[in-house]
């Protein structure tokens, strides 16, 4: 198989997963046919892990954000909001796992 981003030949345990462009969170019905390789994840502006979603596939970069370390994505852009953000977020979260409404 090829990177999609280098065109370089890679081996099929180098090869790294990717998801659709626009997906929110790790979904495997979201992973697309392609993959980059390792170096083009490690150096590239591209693609990379949601620093909590694991690394079973990379991120478009447009559909991350990061905190200048990490990179979120955008269901994980909650664990590193500011407290105030936190906290409204937190009531949403309760809210829709509240059975009684
Ligand atoms: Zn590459
Ligand atoms: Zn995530």
């Amino acid at each position: 198989m090829k990177c999609k981003s280098c065109k370089k030949n890679i081996g099929k345990r180098d090869g790294v997963q990717v998801y659709k462009k626009g997906t929110d969170c790790a979904d495997v019905d979201q992973i697309v046919k392609y993959v980059i390789c390792k170096n083009c994840l490690k150096h590239g502006e591209d693609f990379a892990y949601c620093s909590l979603c694991g690394d079973e596939a990379a991120f478009h970069t447009s559909d991350l954000v990061s905190d200048g370390f990490s990179w979120y994505c955008k269901e994980h852009k909650g664990e590193i909001m500011d407290d105030e953000e936190r906290e409204s977020w937190m009531d949403f979260a309760g809210y829709i796992n509240d059975p009684n409404h």
